[in-house]
C-alpha cells in the first residue's frame, strides 16, 4: 500500500536539518509547512530585531529544504490567505486524513493548540536536547531540592564532556570561584562578526518595519547570523577569541563594551542553527588543545549542558500553570523606565538602552540588574517575565520563563534559585564601572542622592523576613540588618518608600 502524503512542519525555533520530523517523511511524497503567523508574531510585543531574525532565519532554512530536494509551503506574514495561526495555517495545508509530523513545540501554549487540531498529528521529542522530559522527571523524582548542579553532573556523565572516566578533569566538577573577576583597565574584546542584511533579510526588514515598527527595539543596524554558516563563524569567533577569558569575566559588567567574552550564541542554539552539543565539543577540544582554560571550559559548558538543560526540565515539570506563580506576592506595575522613558540610575539605563538597541543583555545584567531592580521593588512577575520574553532576541518561554519568574524574580517560592538573587549597589559597584557615572551615590543608604539599590535592597529583606529570616544562606545579613541602630534602620526604610512612591507616581527614578 503507498502511504499517504504527510504534512511536515517546521516550527520558527526548530531550523534544523537534522530533525525527526523531517527523517519521519520523504521528500519525493511529502511537502514541508513552514508559516509567519500574526499569532506568533503578537503575544508579546516582541523586539522588531527578533520578529526579523526568526522571520528571515526561517525564509533560508525553507531555501536550504528546497536545495535539498523538498518541496515548502512557506507562508510569509502578509500572505492575503496567511489564517494568522500556527494551527490555522496545519488546516489550510492539510485535509482531514493527511497525517502531521511535527517536533513537539517547545511552549505549553503551542502544544495545547496542536493537540487540539482535527489532524492524526505524530510529535516527534526534539533531541537537539542532550535531556528530556523523562529523564528530568525521574532525576527530581523524590528530591527535596532541584539543584542545578547535581542535575549538571548527571549531563556531564551522560555526555562525557569534561570527564576522566566517571571523574571530573581537574578533580572538581565546578569551577566557578575563579570566575568572578572584574574588569582589568583597558581590556578590550575584539568586534563580533557582523552579517549585513543580504536580499532576503533586507526584504524582512521592510516587513518588520512596517508591521512592528512601533515596538519596543530598534530594528536596524541587523547584522545577526540568519543561517547555520554564519552562526558557525560565530562559534568559531568565541572558540577563539572569547571562551579562553569567558570564565575570568562571565560575572564583569561595563558601559564601554557590549558584549565582553561573551558568545551571543543563545539564540541561534535556540532557533536549532547550532546544537548544543556541537558547541560544548568545541569549548571541549580548545581545552584539549591548550587553547582555553579549563575554567573557561567547563564554566562555558555548564552554562549549556547546565543550566540550559535544567531550565528546559524545570519548565516542563512545573506544567503550564508555573507562569502565574507569586510566591512573594508582588503586584507592582512595571515601571515605564523598562520601556525606554528614562532614569538616573547608570546601571539599569546602561542595560535597557543596551536591550533596546541590541535586543541583547548578558546573563548579569539581566539577572543583577534589571531582574535584581524589578524583585526588590516588587514588581508583579508576570510583568517581568513578559517584558523579558518581549525584549530579548533569544527569549522563548521554555527557556525565559523560568530563568525570570524562577531564577530571578523567586516567584515560584525556591523551586530554581535557594534564596533571592538581590543585591545592594556594593555588588553592582564591584563587578561594573557604572557607578563612577551614575547621579546616586552607590556608597550612601539613605537620603536624597542615595543609591536606591541600597535602601531597596533592605526594604525587601525586611518585608520578607517571614520568609527568608530563617534562610540559612541569609542569616549574616538579617543579623546585619538586626545589629544596624534602629534610627538608622528607619532612615533606610524611609528612604525606600520614598522611591516606591515615586515609582507608583509614575515619576522617574
Ligand atoms: C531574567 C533572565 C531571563 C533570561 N532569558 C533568557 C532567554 O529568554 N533565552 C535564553 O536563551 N536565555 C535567557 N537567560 C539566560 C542567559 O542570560 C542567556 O542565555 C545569555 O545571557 C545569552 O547570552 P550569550 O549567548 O552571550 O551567553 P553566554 O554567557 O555566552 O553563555 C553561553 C550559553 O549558555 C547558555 N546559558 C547560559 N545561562 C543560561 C541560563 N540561565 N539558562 C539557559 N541557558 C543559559 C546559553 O545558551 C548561552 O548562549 C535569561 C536569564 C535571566 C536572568
Ligand atoms: S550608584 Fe546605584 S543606581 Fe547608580 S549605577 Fe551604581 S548601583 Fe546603579
Amino acid at each position: 500500500m503507498v502511504n499517504p502524503a504527510q504534512l511536515i512542519v517546521v516550527l520558527g525555533d526548530q531550523l534544523s536539518l537534522d530533525s525527526p520530523a523531517l527523517a519521519a517523511g520523504d521528500p519525493a511524497r511529502d511537502r514541508v509547512l513552514m508559516a509567519e503567523v500574526l499569532g506568533e508574531a503578537t503575544y508579546v510585543p516582541h523586539h522588531p530585531k527578533k520578529i526579523a531574525l526568526i522571520f528571515a532565519a526561517m525564509r533560508k532554512f525553507a531555501d536550504q529544504l528546497r536545495e535539498a530536494g523538498w518541496q515548502v509551503d512557506y507562508t510569509c506574514l502578509d500572505d492575503p490567505d496567511n489564517a494568522g495561526s500556527l494551527a490555522g495555517e496545519i488546516l489550510r495545508h492539510s485535509v482531514a486524513d493527511t497525517p502531521v509530523q511535527v517536533i513537539e513545540p517547545s511552549e505549553w501554549r503551542v502544544r495545547a493548540d496542536l493537540r487540539a487540531l482535527p489532524r492524526d498529528v505524530v510529535f516527534h521529542t526534539d533531541t537537539r536536547f542532550i535531556s528530556n522530559v523523562a529523564e528530568f522527571a525521574a532525576w527530581a523524582e523524590g528530591r527535596k531540592a532541584l539543584r542545578m548542579e547535581y542535575f549538571y553532573r548527571l549531563m556531564r556523565r551522560k555526555t562525557g564532556l569534561l570527564m576522566d572516566g566517571d571523574a571530573p578533569v581537574g578533580g572538581a566538577w565546578n569551577f566557578d570561584a575563579e570566575n568572578r573577576k572584574s574588569l582589568p583597565k583597558g581590556i578590550k574584546f575584539p568586534a563580533l562578526p557582523e552579517f549585513p542584511p543580504d536580499a532576503v533579510t533586507a526584504d524582512v526588514l521592510y516587513l518588520v518595519e512596517a508591521r512592528f515598527g512601533q515596538n519596543f527595539g530598534d530594528l536596524r543596524p541587523f547584522n545577526l547570523a540568519t543561517t547555520r554558516d554564519q552562526a558557525l563563524q560565530l562559534l568559531d569567533h568565541f572558540i577563539r577569541f572569547n571562551l579562553p577569558v569567558f570564565g575570568d569575566y562571565q560575572d564583569a559588567m561595563t558601559g564601554r563594551e557590549l558584549y565582553l567574552a561573551h558568545s551571543l550564541l543563545s539564540y541561534a542554539i535556540n532557533l536549532g542553527l547550532l546544537s548544543p552539543i556541537e558547541v560544548c565539543q568545541r569549548a571541549e577540544a580548545a581545552f584539549h588543545a591548550g587553547k582555553a582554560p579549563l575554567n573557561a571550559a567547563e564554566g562555558f559548558i555548564r552554562q549549556i549542558i547546565g543550566w540550559r538543560e535544567y531550565i528546559r526540565g524545570i519548565y516542563f515539570s512545573q506544567g503550564p500553570d508555573y507562569v502565574a506563580q507569586n510566591q512573594l506576592g508582588h503586584t507592582r506595575a512595571l515601571p515605564p523606565l523598562y520601556w525606554g522613558a528614562g532614569t538616573d540610575m547608570a546601571c539599569v539605563g546602561h542595560a535597557v538602552a543596551q536591550t533596546r538597541r541590541t535586543g541583547y543583555a548578558h546573563h548579569i545584567q539581566r539577572l543583577m540588574l534589571t531582574g535584581n531592580f524589578a524583585l526588590l521593588v516588587g514588581i508583579d512577575p508576570r510583568a517581568v517575565h513578559e517584558w523579558y520574553l518581549s525584549v530579548y532576541i533569544d527569549a522563548f518561554e521554555w527557556v525565559e520563563l523560568p530563568n525570570t519568574l524562577g531564577m530571578s524574580q523567586w516567584a515560584d517560592g525556591g523551586v530554581v534559585a535557594s534564596k533571592p538573587y538581590v543585591s545592594s549597589g556594593a555588588y553592582i559597584n564591584r563587578m561594573s564601572d557604572y557607578c563612577k557615572g551614575c547621579a546616586y551615590d552607590v556608597k550612601t543608604r539613605d537620603g536624597a542622592g542615595a543609591c536606591p539599590f541600597n535602601s531597596l535592597y533592605w526594604h525587601f529583606l525586611d518585608r520578607h523576613q517571614d520568609r527568608f529570616g530563617q534562610n540559612p544562606r541569609m542569616g549574616p545579613i538579617y543579623r546585619q540588618w538586626q545589629k544596624m541602630d534602629p534610627d538608622r534602620r528607619a532612615a533606610i526604610l524611609r528612604s525606600a518608600e520614598g522611591i516606591l512612591a515615586k515609582l507608583d507616581a509614575g515619576e522617574r527614578v
